[in-house]
């Protein structure tokens, strides 16, 4: 972890990295949790990114990293989805939550786990479990990943 220091924007006091302990956020059925978030953190508590475009910084690493199990989408008008394995029709019905998590890379850092939840729906033919879409998936996670800072009283930018 980086020790160095920086100065708080608001107040102008020492501010530090700090690891905050799970700060999550939900959209759309779609979980983002950061079990360990560094932030610069002041005495008076103010908070801010360890870097300027850190959201943007982890999306971009998070999408290009993490391959969801997927399925695939026929359909121009009405979507059907089909297990990405055996190609059986998949029950967009019966879905369960399952946690997928990778290590984004922070020069500034280091590693910073990222864990997505997402729902998941298991094919009746081979048992695979997946995602129906992940294009929706990847829609919702930049707002999941929004709320997330916001709970954690960080700032946009
Ligand atoms: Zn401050
Ligand atoms: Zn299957």
């Amino acid at each position: 972890m980086n020790t160095a220091t920086a100065v708080c924007r608001k107040c102008q006091s020492e501010a530090r990295v700090e690891s905050l302990p799970g700060v999550a956020g939900d959209e759309g059925g779609v979980r983002v949790n950061f079990p360990a978030l560094p932030a610069l953190v002041c005495a008076r508590g103010h908070r801010r990114f360890v870097m300027p475009g850190f959201p943007a910084g982890v999306l971009e690493r998070l999408s290009a990293g993490l391959q969801l199990p997927a399925g695939k989408a026929k359909g121009l008008l009405v979507k059907r989805y089909y297990c990405g394995a055996c190609d059986a029709a998949l029950d967009r019905g019966a879905t369960a939550d399952r946690t997928y998590g990778i290590d984004v890379d922070v020069k500034e850092t280091g590693p910073v786990r990222v864990e997505l939840t997402v729902p998941v729906l298991a094919c009746p033919a081979c048992g695979r479990e997946q995602v129906a879409s992940p294009d929706e998936i990847a829609k919702l996670v930049p707002a999941a990943m929004a709320r997330a800072f916001q709970s954690a009283e960080i700032p946009p930018g």
